[in-house]
């Protein structure tokens, strides 16, 4: 296959414009202002979880306080109305000593339920601020969100326009290419993501690959319109000053 240098050149152009596109497309999937969203989005989710748990948690402790409460209340209810009694007189002696007796034991009881009720509520208290944290943490999370969403609209953005000069370029180009050298160049491209390079200081620019001195030579005797391709990749090798030819 024959092209003019000139060709060849603007080859290594679509080739420079492709490397271009494809790092574009590997930084859409690699954005750290993206993984930065996803790491708040999932922060986000744990710190939700942890307060819907808090807040069952604090169901449970007010339905606790609420059957203390009436606990305490219904042992005050029994207390008064044997104080009541008593009170009203006229009780034989055994039986006052009974209601007396009743009495105490429901003083006690009474104040063993004041105590756990107290400690409930302490409990409570803790858990109401260990609740407002958890909320303060979720919208910490949701204003640094709002922000990293819209680093990410910006750096998506630049890649989306960054794309579209690419993409313009490439239209350009494709149209001084002649149509065999450029099936050549999207074969190998399809192939192996590199459709041609610049033969530089003996390297392939596409596989790296240094050629050997017998491949050197057959390349130097080539005429500068000879399409030369890369025996390890295939490429097109675009041959300039810089190629290490004599
Ligand atoms: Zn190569």
């Amino acid at each position: 296959m024959k092209a003019e240098s000139v060709v060849q050149s603007r080859l290594l152009d679509l080739a420079n414009v492709d490397a271009e596109l494809n790092r574009i497309k590997h930084r859409r999937k690699t954005l750290p202002e993206m993984l930065e969203v996803e790491r708040l989005e999932a922060d986000r989710i744990a710190s939700r979880d942890s307060a819907v748990l808090i807040e069952i948690n604090l169901e449970d402790l007010a339905r606790d306080i609420r059957k203390l409460e009436g606990e305490v209340e219904a042992v005050a209810l029994r207390e008064k109305r044997n104080n009541d009694r008593m009170q009203a007189g006229g009780i034989p002696s055994k039986q006052l000593s009974e209601l007396e007796h009743e009495v105490t034991s429901l003083l006690r009881r009474r104040g063993n339920l004041e105590d756990e009720l107290l400690e409930v509520m302490e409990r409570r208290e803790a858990v109401v601020a260990d609740h407002e944290h958890a909320g303060a943490q979720v919208d910490a999370i949701d204003e640094n969100l709002i922000d990293a969403r819209r680093h990410r609209d910006d750096a998506v953005a630049d890649l989306d326009t960054a794309e579209e000069r690419c993409k313009a370029q490439r239209v350009g180009l494709l149209g001084d290419l002649p149509e065999d050298l450029l099936a050549l160049y999207e074969k190998e491209r399809a192939r192996t993501g590199i459709g041609a390079a610049l033969l530089q200081a003996r390297r392939c620019g596409a596989c790296r690959i240094e050629l050997d001195r017998a491949e050197m030579e057959r390349i130097a005797l080539a005429k500068p319109d000879e399409v030369i391709r890369c025996e390890q990749c295939g490429a097109v090798l675009v041959r300039t000053k810089e190629s290490g030819l004599k």
